[in-house]
């Protein structure tokens, strides 16, 4: 496995690698990774010859009073995890991903508003500028995000479309502990109390799901359920919203798939987690 630090070296390395014929998967992450991470990792490795991840902290997705500086960093830890699974780790340096003539910032419009683009203004077009500017570096033929931001990887794909950028985009499912919390790198935050109570996050996701199976069509009734059980644990909402899966808007009926949404306080740790629903397959099938 190699560690390339330089952007330049990162270029050089993925065209050796394009002229040879090499098929290049990519994973970009901000490190302090865990098995959600490396699940995405082993979702692509025999789909390629070449797997590359990077581990960058990405400042322009955080908002100015936001966790960016003590976000959770281990390199070494990553780096050990990661071995056996990779062949690049990229850990580039900001001056190097934002050098001083800098100057270019991408924007996917509708898809960043609902959601984290109400609570985190600025946040999606951090991600789609950083993307963008990785998958420029590591021209990867196919990438992979998680579900867990499911809302992010939809931007990704529409941004990926709209620039054409060449760039199959593979989205891997949500990996969760024991008890049903999804896995976050912001979950070490948590004390042993509030670590407990996150987990009432997936059971109101859970019921909002068992609901909607069971025939309940009245989305404002699911709502209010869900929050009952979220709220009943002492952690606050942001927001909960049952959503059209394919674009984020309203749904209309209740015969499509759907994505409930939800990002909860738990004190000041911010944290999401969603679900996908067909709502056509009825648990009693
Ligand atoms: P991050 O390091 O938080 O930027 O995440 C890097 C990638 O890992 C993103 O595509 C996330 O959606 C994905 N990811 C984060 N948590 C999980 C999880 N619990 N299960 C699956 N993928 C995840």
């Amino acid at each position: 496995m190699k560690i390339i630090r330089k952007v330049q070296e990162m270029i050089d390395f993925s065209e050796t690698n394009h002229q040879q014929d090499k098929l290049i998967g990519f994973v970009p992450t901000m490190g302090f990774l865990h098995q959600g991470h490396l699940s995405l990792m082993k979702l692509i490795r025999d789909q390629v010859d070449v797997l590359i991840i990077s581990i960058y902290v990405n400042p322009k997705q955080f908002g100015p009073q936001e966790d960016f500086k003590k976000y959770p960093r281990d390199e070494q830890r990553d780096i050990n995890l990661v071995k056996p699974l990779v062949d690049v780790v990229f850990i580039p340096e900001s001056d190097d991903i934002y050098p001083p003539r800098y100057d270019t910032f991408v924007q996917v419009e509708e898809l960043s508003k609902p959601l984290c683009g109400k609570s985190r203004p600025g946040h999606f077009g951090g991600v789609t500028t950083v993307v963008a500017r990785l998958f420029g570096i590591v021209k990867p033929d196919i990438a992979v995000f998680g579900q867990k931001d499911y809302q992010q990887s939809l931007i990704i794909k529409r941004m990926v479309e709209d620039l054409n950028l060449g760039v199959k985009i593979q989205v891997g499912p949500i990996i969760r502990e024991p008890d049903g919390l999804a896995l976050s790198s912001r979950n070490i935050y948590l004390d042993e109390q509030q670590r407990k109570r996150a987990q009432e996050i997936n059971q109101g996701l859970a019921l909002g799901e068992k609901l909607m199976k069971q025939g309940e069509t009245d989305i404002d009734q699911i709502i209010s359920a869900m929050t009952e059980l979220i709220s009943g644990h002492d952690l606050n909402i942001e927001y909960l919203e049952i959503l059209d899966s394919s674009n984020l808007q309203e749904v209309s009926s209740m015969t499509e798939q759907v994505i409930i949404a939800a990002a909860v306080l738990v004190d000041n740790i911010r944290l999401i987690d969603n679900r996908l629903v067909d709502v056509d397959r009825k648990l009693e099938e």
